[in-house]
């Protein structure tokens, strides 16, 4: 299959990339680049597109057969449910059997952005998009691109993240057509994305709303419109043989590098400084040099702030520790850029856990496959 690459110029066509600077979606010039997009969509096939978190792979939501088509390109286990996108609140009820209070909270305070919410599905969402479950994930994105693009579609869009089942999620569109060429039928090329973590997911269908997967809306956030959050133990560590989780998603091995990445971590300064000070910096220059003496290639995922205290292997800053939304936004870059050098096993510095730390610290220990060295 020939996979066409679209380039949407984000200033010609009057939008911006990040929720902050939107201004008319609507304009024409990005309906005229749209229209080819959304008519695939309409018609069955797949189109991957930038949304605020990370690029997605779309299919008409409604389609059992299109929603199937994702699972194959992606190379995704059936059993893993995708998340629909809407353009407009009202989009909403014909999904869902009920709007629980506390969604309709989150959904004043968070929508557009980068919040999904499980809610009980309707008759009308097909099981292939659920894969298999009784509910649905829903989640209105503030990308102007994305958004117009479901508008125009007219149908609500399944889109889970457009990379090969596995690798970690593209934040740029040559990670999606590194991924994804002759698999689907076009890419839209919105440029990198805002945020670079895939959606907060919360269930709202029970007494008391369960984090499910953190991201840009962080747990401070959500307590702040909600009250209490209760955290689903699949965020924290690896899912016990048997359990299942609540997001099946999080049973596998995601955002995975191909190298062995191993995060390194100092108890001492855990809650305070992100688990990184001396110790973890010496320590990770100790494991380079004793990996190296055994001839591998080594990565070391850092932060401008320590970068120039690696003086061997191959050293990477994810952005400014100071900034966790600079962490984010290149985390997923970092890890394909390895990937892409060969190396053989990486070391990485930790993060604190607070605000978007949570979802950062989520992704890496489970790129990690949970391998933690405190030191
Ligand atoms: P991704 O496609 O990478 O954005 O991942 C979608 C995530 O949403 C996966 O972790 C899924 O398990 C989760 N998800 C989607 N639908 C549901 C649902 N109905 N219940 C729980 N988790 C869901
Ligand atoms: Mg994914």
């Amino acid at each position: 299959m020939d996979t066409k690459v679209v380039v949407i110029d984000r200033t010609r066509t009057g939008i911006a990339a990040g929720p902050d600077e939107g201004t008319d979606p609507g304009t024409s010039g990005l309906d005229a680049l749209l229209a080819e997009a959304a008519q695939i969509l309409r018609s069955g096939g797949l189109v991957a597109f930038p949304t605020e978190t990370v690029y997605g792979l779309g299919a008409n939501g409604l389609d059992d057969a299109a929603a199937r088509k994702i699972y194959a390109a992606k190379g995704r286990p059936s059993d893993n449910p995708l998340i629909l996108h809407i353009s407009a609140v009202r989009e909403l009820a014909p999904l869902v059997r009920r709007v629980p209070e506390t969604a309709r909270r989150l959904m004043d305070a968070f929508w557009p952005g980068p919040l999904t919410m499980i809610f009980e599905k309707s008759g009308i969402v097909p099981y292939g998009t659920t894969g298999g479950l009784d509910t649905v994930a829903v989640r209105m994105p503030s990308d102007p691109v994305a958004s117009r693009l479901i508008a125009l579609a007219g149908v609500p869009v399944a889109a889970p993240s457009a990379n090969l089942s596995g690798r970690p999620s593209p934040t740029t569109a040559q990670h999606v057509i590194g991924d994804m060429s002759g698999r689907i039928d076009m890419i839209l090329d919105g440029g990198p994305v805002g945020i670079g973590v895939e959606s907060t997911i919360v269930d709202v269908t029970g007494p008391v709303p369960v984090l499910l997967r953190p991201g840009a809306v962080t747990m401070e956030m959500l307590r702040d419109v909600v009250g209490e959050v209760a955290v689903d133990p699949a965020i924290a560590g690896p899912v016990a043989a048997g359990v299942k989780p609540k997001a099946p998603g999080m049973k596998y091995r995601h955002y995975a590098p191909k190298a062995e990445l191993v995060l390194v971590e100092e108890d001492g300064r855990r809650a305070g400084e992100g688990g990184c000070g001396d110790a973890a910096v010496d320590t990770i220059n100790r494991l380079v040099r004793e990996r190296m003496a055994e001839g591998r290639t080594v990565g070391i995922l850092c932060t401008d702030e320590t970068k120039d205290r690696y003086p061997e292997g191959v050293v990477r800053s994810v952005g400014l520790r100071a900034s966790q939304e600079s962490v984010a936004r290149s985390l997923f870059a970092v890890l394909r850029e390895f990937d892409d050098l060969g190396v053989d096993c990486i070391y990485s510095e930790s993060f604190a856990r607070d605000h978007l730390g949570q979802a950062i610290m989520n992704r890496l220990t489970k790129a990690a496959g949970y391998r933690i060295l405190h030191c």
